[in-house]
């Protein structure tokens, strides 16, 4: 028989687990389907989260599974491969092959980052190969730090926005346009902070046991301990995609700002919908949405009985 949920949550991060908290102690059926590959597993600690700072990111994970359980929630190792239907009626299809009724749906599976394909980068990534200052910028203070720029529209706009926030970290910042070309107005800007740019096109990122520095396709080899990178973040949406939610200009889901999407009885939160969201607002927004959910299957319910 089917198992039936008054919401099934797709993503057991941060976002995922905060909502599930949420409905659980509201004492809804909730089944949290996690695939188990949260977006900053690659750090070892996890930094801005009012009392939880420095905390490893898997620890965080686990306390929020033990807090959802606690309340009988629900969460299943499995990846959702599909999903289809309407409000009260969701049918979530799972890879090992049960299928989950939902009468309300939460998105809550993150994004990728596509990292520049250069060698080295994949394996410093969440180390001394970053991407946000104020998850690790501390980490790598008063070290000479290096930021790629890139050919992506996005991602050129990105790595001179990373170079000018990184001088409040350290004095030593390089900025590597790599392959992009600066405006006048970027050098000015990177020039006003002391941010030294050094031309020519990126090899690859020197690494042993630890980043040690940028090796140019000229030879020069730069010592850096760190360098932060502008990666291109993609959604995973294909579940809204399936389940038709409308999508922005830019390819974000569009969302209320209670996570609502534009399908009734779909909601999305965290980093699937909002790029910028860090680990404590993406747990902010699955609360919210999980509230928000809440309160339409109350008012569902309500109007149902007036009926
Ligand atoms: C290297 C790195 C370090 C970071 N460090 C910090 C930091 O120090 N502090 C900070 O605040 N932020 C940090 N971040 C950002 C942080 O990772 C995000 O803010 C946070 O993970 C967003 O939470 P989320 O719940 O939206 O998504 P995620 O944490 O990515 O969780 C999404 C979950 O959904 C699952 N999933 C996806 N698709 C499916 C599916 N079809 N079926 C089932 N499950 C699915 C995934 O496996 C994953 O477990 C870091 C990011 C990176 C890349």
């Amino acid at each position: 028989m089917i198992r039936t949920y008054d919401v099934v949550i797709v993503g057991g991060g941060a976002a995922g687990l905060s909502a599930a908290l949420v409905l659980a102690r509201a004492r809804r059926r909730v089944a949290v389907v996690d695939a188990g590959a949260p977006r900053n597993a690659p750090a070892e600690h996890m930094h801005g989260f009012l009392s939880r700072d420095g905390m490893p990111p898997a620890d965080l994970l686990a306390t929020g599974v033990a807090e959802v359980t606690r309340y009988g929630g629900e969460v299943i190792d499995d990846v959702v491969i599909d999903a289809g239907g309407s409000a009260d009626d969701y049918i979530l299809r799972l890879e090992r092959g049960e299928s989950l009724r939902a009468r309300r749906v939460l998105i809550a599976t993150g994004l990728r980052d596509e990292l520049p394909a250069l060698p080295g980068v994949r394996e410093r990534w969440g180390r001394d190969v970053l991407h946000c200052p104020y998850c690790h910028g501390y980490e790598v203070r008063d070290q000479p730090i290096g930021v790629l720029g890139g050919r992506e529209p996005g991602a050129i706009a990105r790595a001179v926005h990373l170079a000018l926030l990184l001088p409040q970290w350290s004095e030593d910042v390089l900025f590597f346009p790599h392959t992009m070309a600066l405006s006048d107005v970027e050098r000015a800007h990177l020039d006003a902070r002391g941010v030294r740019v050094l031309e020519g096109k990126v090899a690859r990122f020197v690494v042993d046991d630890a980043l040690r520095g940028v090796e140019l396709s000229d030879g020069r080899t730069v010592p850096r301990a760190a360098m932060f990178v502008a990666p291109a973040f993609r959604a995973d949406d294909a579940l809204l995609v399936a389940l038709g939610c409308a999508f922005d200009d830019g390819g974000w889901v569009i969302t209320d700002p209670a996570g609502r999407t534009s399908v009734p009885g779909v909601w999305a939160a965290g980093n699937v919908a909002d790029p910028a969201a860090q680990v404590i607002s993406a747990a902010g927004a699955g609360s919210t949405a999980a509230i928000a959910i809440n309160a339409d299957l109350v008012m569902a319910d309500a109007t149902a009985l007036v009926r």
